[in-house]
């Protein structure tokens, strides 16, 4: 997985109900740690965000977050991560994570996630990125969305290579390896 050297995680701020999240929080936390894959992330303490920074700071690895400067309160921001980026505004954090980034992972979360997500999936769709996007499908979380674009695709809202390339899989080691095989070279 040499290739990627740093993977953007979207995930929720919050646990989630099942402890399975979190656990799946961690683990991808260890898998980004284990293979000497930086987290980026957008630099927030609480529920999965919280976690899997954790997990990767525990296991050695290296963690950089990216947050909009005033818009969570000062509390909410992990101050135990490698590096902590300020930006003015939501769009330039966006912006920032993206531009670090050589690969996307939305983990289980809630709109904020899904924004993330979808934005993403938009940049690459109107070809500003080709790099590679992935969601960690923990007991099937992500089922309802990849059904919801296959819906549209059949519709006629979405072209099939615009959807093909995404990635699911509920083992993050393996979700990892299928993206760094994916990226783009160069
Ligand atoms: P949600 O899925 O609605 O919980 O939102 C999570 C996503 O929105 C994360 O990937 C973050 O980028 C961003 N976000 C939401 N809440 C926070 C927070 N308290 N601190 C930092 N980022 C947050």
């Amino acid at each position: 997985m040499s290739d990627l050297r740093r993977v953007c995680v979207f995930c929720g701020s919050s646990k989630g109900e099942d402890p399975q999240y979190a656990a799946a929080a961690r683990a991808m936390g260890q898998a980004l740690a284990a293979n000497g894959i930086e987290l980026v992330y957008g630099g927030g303490a609480v529920g999965l965000m919280g976690i899997v920074a954790d997990a990767v700071m525990a296991a050695g690895g290296r963690v950089t977050g990216v947050i909009p400067r005033g818009l969570f309160r000062r509390e909410v921001s992990h101050d135990a991560i490698t590096q902590l980026h300020e930006t003015a505004t939501m769009h330039e954090r966006k912006a920032l994570m993206y531009e670090l980034s050589d690969a996307f992972v939305a983990m289980p979360g809630g709109i904020g996630t899904m924004e993330e997500l979808f934005e993403t999936l938009t940049w690459a769709q109107l070809g500003l990125h080709a790099k590679p996007i992935g969601v960690l499908n923990v007991n099937g979380f992500y089922q309802p969305l990849l059904g919801l674009l296959e819906q549209m695709q059949r519709s006629g809202f979405v072209k099939q290579r615009h959807i093909e390339h995404i990635v699911a899989d509920h083992d993050p080691v393996r979700l990892l390896a299928t993206l760094a095989a994916s990226k783009p070279s160069g």
